[in-house]
């Protein structure tokens, strides 16, 4: 316990004395702010700052404030180029997992009306579905957790600012409301925890100005109606699912392979269901012009990589699915001396999730070589405030991560692709155990059942280590959690014998 107060005693004081060196720097400061914007030299000090109230940098602010520790978050959402814009709560709440899951659930909703009546529901065929209403509900479900993620800040005394924050030297950070008001904050420790925001292919003429993207589907108050989604990874096919799902003409363009990184065996049956549903695929397509067409339509003109021919088709929304990019410029980084990587704009961190600067650490999307998810964010921006403030010194652990991407036939994994096995271990020394199954679900409604698959890849030594898991079927997003655990302890067995 003594031990514990002074660990708790020893960053504060060494705060104290380093509050008093930055003061001195903050007028030099202050004066470097634009000169239309209203200033404000007052300089307020924390423990612990966190740049991005999403899920890493909440979920690291609550820890470090549980902890008794003074706490700031600096949270902005720059609108995107359609204008959408959200609260507080990150990509998750607002423009990513949770609108994302509801939808899905809209889309599946759908498929059971139709299976009803061989369970004896009376139903009147054919169903409807109104885009307004569900958006409607998404978007108030996606409000009132903005709210509670600020009634939580307040609650734990974490003070929130609605500022967009960039560093000014190595301690001391700016941040600029949208009226133009200046705040300095400096902090013991500084968490940036800023996410990614989506590309756009700027090179495309009318990418910017005719297309949207998932910073904007989930708001939108009319249906998209037809849609192109460019883009084949967990993005463009999760949202190609449940436009689908729910009814509207649907089209994915695939430039090369459907869900890089994943098993391509899985893959492929992900977009074979997806295909048997209605989802129409363009694949080895890129493409090339957006204009607008007098009927308010969207002509693409793309290239068939395959035929080397031009072709055109005309939709009401084009959805750009194609990556997403740190949010790492306009944080002025190098003024703090934090590296990034040039290739990606991804912040440089090591196991304990700090940056090139001791003091400065960076959690979730934003930082190198990190799984883009919502739970290792949080777990790792709790562990790291745990960390910071003598709680514990466990590390993050980012390997076996399941993960699950929500096509209308939900696929779940944890572990290696056949493909990694295969380039780790030598295809001799690998073994895949593998099944179709009919879920119960799918018997009375005689649903088809082909691409519901479940495969298990092993080292062909006994005793057979379990390498990768894969599950494609409903609910696996539920069922992969599972299995994750499983494999999980089976690791952590292994490593204490
Ligand atoms: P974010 O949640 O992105 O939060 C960063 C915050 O920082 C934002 O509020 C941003 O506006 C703010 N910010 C940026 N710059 C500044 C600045 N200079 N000053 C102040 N504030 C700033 N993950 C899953 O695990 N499961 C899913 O099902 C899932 N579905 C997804 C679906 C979609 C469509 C998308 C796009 C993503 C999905 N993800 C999913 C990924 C998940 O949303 C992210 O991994 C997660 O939100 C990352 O959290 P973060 O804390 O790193 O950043
Ligand atoms: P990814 O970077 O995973 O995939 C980008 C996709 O766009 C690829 O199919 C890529 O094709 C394609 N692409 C890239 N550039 C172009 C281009 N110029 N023209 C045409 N196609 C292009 O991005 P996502 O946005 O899908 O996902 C980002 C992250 O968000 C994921 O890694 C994931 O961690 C997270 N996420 C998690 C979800 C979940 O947990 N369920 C759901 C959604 C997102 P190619 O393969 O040829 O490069």
């Amino acid at each position: 316990m003594a031990a514990m107060a002074a660990a708790l005693r020893g960053p504060v004081a060494r705060f104290r004395s380093r509050t008093r060196a930055w003061t001195r720097g903050t007028r030099g400061a202050a004066n470097a702010v634009g000169a239309g914007q209203q200033q404000q030299q007052q300089q307020q000090s924390f423990d612990l700052l966190v740049i991005g109230g999403g899920s890493g940098g909440l979920a690291c602010a609550k820890e470090a404030a549980q902890l008794g520790k003074k706490v700031a978050v600096a949270d902005y959402v720059e609108p995107s180029p359609r204008g959408t814009r959200w609260g507080l709560g990150g990509t998750c709440v607002n423009v990513g997992c949770i609108p994302k899951k509801l939808m899905h659930q809209a889309a599946l909703l759908g498929g059971m009306i139709k299976d009803a009546h061989h369970y004896g529901w009376e139903v009147t065929l054919p169903i409807q579905h109104s885009w307004k209403k569900m958006a409607e509900a998404v978007q108030n479900h996606v409000k009132s957790l903005n709210w509670g993620h600020r009634v939580q800040l307040q609650d734990r005394k974490v003070k929130y600012f609605n500022i967009k924050a960039s560093f000014v030297n190595e301690h001391m950070v700016q941040g600029v409301d949208k009226g133009g008001k200046v705040t300095l904050l400096s902090a013991d420790h500084i968490v940036i925890a800023t996410g990614g925001r989506p590309r756009y292919p700027t090179q495309i003429k009318g990418a910017m100005e005719y297309g949207v993207t998932s910073d904007d589907i989930f708001w939108l108050k009319e249906s998209p109606g037809k849609t192109l989604v460019v883009g084949a990874s967990y993005v463009a096919l999760e949202c190609a699912g449940f436009l689908t799902g729910i009814g509207l003409d649907t089209t994915v363009m695939m430039r090369s392979i459907p869900l890089r990184g994943f098993d391509q065996q899985m893959s492929s049956l992900v977009t074979e269901h997806m295909e048997s549903h209605g989802t129409r695929f363009l694949k080895g397509c890129v493409p090339s012009l957006i204009q607008k067409l007098p009927t308010g339509q969207l002509q693409v003109t793309w290239e068939d990589h395959a035929s080397g021919k031009e072709d055109t088709g005309t939709f009401d929304t084009v959805l750009w699915a194609i990556g997403r990019v740190p949010e790492t410029r306009n944080l002025n980084l190098e003024k703090a001396g934090v590296n990034v990587n040039p290739e990606n704009q991804k912040i440089v961190v090591d196991a304990q999730e700090a940056t090139s600067v001791p003091h400065i650490f960076a959690i979730g999307d934003v930082a190198e070589g990190r799984p883009e998810l919502t739970p290792t964010a949080i777990k790792a921006g709790k562990l790291l405030a745990q960390r910071l403030f003598g709680k514990s010194s466990a590390l993050m652990d980012y390997s076996n991560v399941p993960t699950t991407v929500f096509t209308p036939l939900e696929y779940g994994c944890v572990g290696l692709s056949e493909e990694e096995a295969v380039a780790l271990h030598g295809q001799e020394h690998v073994e895949v155990y593998h099944a179709y199954y009919k879920p119960l679900e799918f018997t009375v409604t005689d649903r088809d059942a082909s691409q519901c698959y479940i495969k298990m890849v092993c080292l062909r030594e006994p005793p057979q280590l379990v390498l990768g898991l894969h599950f494609l079927g409903p609910n696996a997003g539920e069922v992969t959690q599972g299995f994750a655990l499983g494999i999980k302890f089976l690791y952590i067995a292994l490593a204490l014998l």
